[in-house]
């Protein structure tokens, strides 16, 4: 007997082939009914004999790019249709969401790779794969709102793209080589991709258009090419991303299985391998991993199926700047570090840097939040429904922006730093960008305490009520959140290790323990704060933290030998005025001091982190035994005080001590200081968990150590959102939230 059931399906279920793939369910089931997409997501109405298995099928083989957040099922009269059908949607605008842009799909990949019309063909993409937030220019997602829009669809497409048995169905940038976009390179050569793999093949530094922006690109097995890149780039010292077939990853690093998921999901993003691999050490000075990523269009499989070889693969950028997406922009500033440009007539309408993770100690960490992961969103936990919208607006250096509508939050992709003038104006634009695509009415704004922040000052210029966050307690609100930690669930203990953010007393905060929940917090310990001597150059300059820790323990002398030549005196005055030198917790300048001590970036460090990237790379070296040496803090009430650690490390260098050996043992001296610290609060029944943020939580070795001192108790981390201040908006729109009435 034949049954009606009214089928809801929820979550990223638009532009993602789900309506053909419930034709070809509703076909094999001998289903009559319809389907449409509306403001909800999908709506299917069918009457068969088993509705139940229906269901069932619907779950276990939906696309590959769906993600299904709910299906609800109710019962409905018997259809009266003969068929099924796809219907036209509901009202205009009523298909509200966009994926993330997917790397291309092995059906693509084989088709370019066969004899098809699609043969080499660069642009191939179908409804499983391809360009989506890169192109869209507003919504609804179809092609005329893309940067397609200027490409007529020939014959053949628009068959495949009318068919509901086609892969392609209603795949809005469908292209083939007769209708799509088409490469070119400058200077002109009669075949581009042929030229620019001879290049590569070469040598020479080629800027390639890609999905969100222009890379600059080299043969990553050689030397001379990478050293030129970082000359001409002035790059000096900061990794290069990698791209290589997964074949060539897996023969020449170690990975795990995890991590050749994360590698090959449609996401693709820069995955951080350590092991050796045998490229020159100028990918990554100093360090013991190598970003990763496979190639996600079909021009990344054509160039690295020709040139047999992995590619560099760096943002094409100039040093401090956005990415570059626009041909002209290309020509203007990166024609002075290529040697020639790849590119296409397919418009990027919007600019995303590529993606950046790790494998962790207890799952993925994520170290640059964009390409194939915005614009999804994460559901707002249990006590946030039936809120007014918000928006909050972030930090500063790694800025990105949140907003959050209908239970659900929406954080935006990375946008860099915002002294950087064009950085400035791309958070402008992703601010009206977002709040159009999403439609968002805010009823308040949420920013960091900081009034120096750029972002600070936008929030505060909207004429909307402002939320100030202190920068930690929204970093731990953002743990909080991803973790969907109920609004009621309690306090928690947060071990806030970060870079700096302005506390509540108007020194700079780093290193807290703080004791809190969505709604507020108290600061209940945190690193003796020391000097951050001439002020922003302490954070370029590791031997200044140095000598400011050595004085503070009383070991002037230690100083003194160790800092030989530098101008210590007048710093010195300087800071006993106290001028230009405020008084900091942070944990970030801590290590830049241990850093500084082990003559790693003594002098300075090319990019932010950098010594605490080679401080970690060292402690990994080290045998694991040493963590059970872990250094001693001086615990004094609410006060950690690192003073201890200078003359256990000059007596373990003096001693013929390993830099690797020592490096972890401040790890877990670290570690175990703020642990205990923890432990002690969830023993006292103040708090129910721990939570892990703050940017030094980057750091894989740093992450282990402190679940190792935690040991059994429930901790809370980050896994889909950075630790680092790219997660600080959501925290942000938490706290406000937290501060309003529920509608
Ligand atoms: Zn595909
Ligand atoms: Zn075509
Ligand atoms: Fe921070």
């Amino acid at each position: 007997m034949r049954v009606g059931r009214e089928i809801r399906v929820r979550g990223q279920v638009q532009g993602v082939g789900f309506r053909p793939f419930v034709y070809q369910l509703a076909l094999r089931f001998n289903a009559t009914g319809h389907v449409l997409n509306d403001g909800e997501g999908v709506l299917i109405r069918i009457s068969c004999e088993d509705p139940d298995a229906f269901v069932r099928a619907l779950r276990a083989e939906a696309p590959s790019l769906a993600k299904i957040d709910r299906i609800d099922v109710a019962k409905a009269e018997s259809l009266p249709t003969a068929e099924f059908e796809i219907a036209m949607s509901g009202e205009a605008g009523a298909e509200t969401r966009v994926t993330p842009d997917a790397a291309t799909c092995a059906e693509c990949v084989a088709e370019i790779q066969g004899a098809g019309r699609r043969a080499e063909y660069a642009f191939t993409n179908c409804t499983n794969c391809g360009p989506r937030f890169t192109i869209l220019r507003q919504l609804p997602y179809d092609r005329a709102q893309t940067s397609m829009a200027p490409f007529q669809m020939c014959a053949a497409c628009r068959k495949e793209y009318e068919d509901p048995l086609d892969r392609r169905f209603h795949a809005q940038p469908i292209a083939c080589p007769y209708c799509g976009p088409t490469l070119s390179m400058v200077p002109a050569a009669p075949d581009a991709m042929a030229d620019a793999v001879q290049r590569l093949c070469d040598g020479q530094i080629l800027a390639i258009k890609g999905l969100g922006g222009f890379h600059l690109a080299c043969d990553a097995t050689n030397a001379d090419a990478v050293a030129e890149l970082r000359a001409r780039k002035r790059r000096p010292s900061k990794p290069l991303a990698v791209m290589a077939s997964l074949d060539w990853i897996k023969a020449h690093t170690v990975s795990s299985a995890e991590e050749e998921a994360f590698l090959t999901d449609p996401a693709a993003p820069i995955v951080i391998l350590s092991g050796e691999t045998g490229l020159p050490d100028g990918i990554a000075p100093g360090l013991d991993a190598v970003g990763w990523m496979l190639p996600y269009t079909p021009l990344h499989h054509l160039l690295l199926a020709s040139v047999q070889r992995p590619l560099v693969m760096t943002s094409g950028n100039l040093s401090g700047e956005p990415q570059v997406i626009g041909n002209d922009e290309a020509q203007e500033k990166l024609g002075h570090i290529a040697d020639a440009t790849l590119l296409h007539n397919r418009d990027i309408a919007r600019r995303l840097d590529d993606s950046v993770m790790r494998v962790g100690p207890s799952g993925p960490m994520v170290l640059r939040r964009a390409r194939g992961q915005v614009p999804g969103t994460l559901d707002l936990p249990p006590g946030f429904d039936g809120m007014k919208d918000v928006v909050a607006f972030g930090a500063h250096l790694k800025s990105a922006i949140c907003l959050t509508k209908n239970g659900q939050a929406l954080l935006s992709h990375h946008l860099g730093d915002l002294d950087d003038p064009l950085t400035w104006e791309e958070f402008l634009k992703a601010d009206a960008d977002y709040a159009a695509l999403f439609d968002h009415d805010p009823a308040a704004v949420a920013c960091d305490l900081h009034p120096d922040y750029r972002s600070t000052a936008h929030a505060k210029s909207r004429g909307l009520p402002v939320v100030e966050v202190q920068h930690h307690h929204a970093h731990l609100a953002a743990c909080l959140a991803e973790n969907a930690w109920p609004r009621d669930g309690g306090k928690v203990a947060g071990i806030i290790l970060d870079g700096l953010g302005l506390g509540t007393d108007g020194t700079v905060w780093g290193g807290e323990l703080l004791l809190g929940d969505y709604a507020g917090f108290e600061r209940r310990a945190h690193l003796r704060a020391a000097p951050l001597p001439g002020g922003d150059a302490a954070g370029r300059e590791p031997w200044r933290n140095l000598m400011a820790r050595l004085d503070q323990a009383g070991l002037a002398n230690l100083s003194d030998r160790t800092l030989k030549g530098k101008p210590l005196d007048p710093l010195r005055q300087a800071v006993a005025k106290g001028v230009n030198a405020p008084l900091s917790s942070s944990a970030g300048r801590l290590f830049d001091a241990v850093a500084a001590m082990l003559d790693i970036c003594r002098d300075r460090q090319s990019f932010e982190g950098e010594a605490a990237m080679r401080l970690e790379s060292l402690a990994r070296m080290a045998s694991p035994d040493e963590a059970n040496k872990a250094y001693d803090l001086r615990v004094d009430g609410s006060v950690i005080d690192p003073a201890p650690l200078w003359e256990c490390i000059e007596r373990d260098l003096l001693g013929g001590q390993s830099k690797a050996a020592i490096s972890l043992r401040f790890h877990a001296g670290l570690a175990r200081a703020f642990s205990q610290k923890a432990l002690h609060l969830l023993g006292s029944g103040d708090a129910q968990a721990v939570a892990l943020s703050g940017g030094c939580f980057q750091n894989g070795l740093l992450l282990e150590q402190v679940l190792r001192a935690l040991g059994d108790v429930p901790v809370l981390i980050h896994t889909q959102v950075p630790a680092n201040d790219g997660g600080l908006a959501l925290g942000q729109a938490l706290v406000a939230l937290s501060q309003m009435e529920t509608n």
